[in-house]
C-alpha cells in the first residue's frame, strides 16, 4: 500500500470567530477539490491540487 507524504503546516486562526486550527497537508495522487470552512461557517480555505489539507480543531472560537 502506497504511502503518501503528510506535512505539518502553521496553524490557523479563523478570522471571523478566532478559532484555532492546527493544519496538516497531505500529498494525493489525484487531484482534490475541496474546502475547509470553520465551525463558525468562515470559509477557511478552498483548494484544487494534488493534496488535500486537513483542519484540526485545537481551541474554540468566541461565539
Ligand atoms: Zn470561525
Amino acid at each position: 500500500m502506497a504511502t503518501w507524504d503528510e506535512y505539518d503546516l502553521e496553524e490557523e486562526e479563523c478570522p471571523s470567530c478566532g478559532a484555532l486550527y492546527s493544519v496538516r497537508y497531505k500529498e494525493l495522487p489525484l487531484k482534490d477539490k475541496d474546502s475547509f470552512h470553520c465551525q463558525c461557517g468562515e470559509l477557511m480555505r478552498s483548494w484544487k491540487e494534488t493534496g488535500m489539507y486537513m483542519y484540526t480543531l485545537i481551541q474554540n472560537g468566541e461565539s
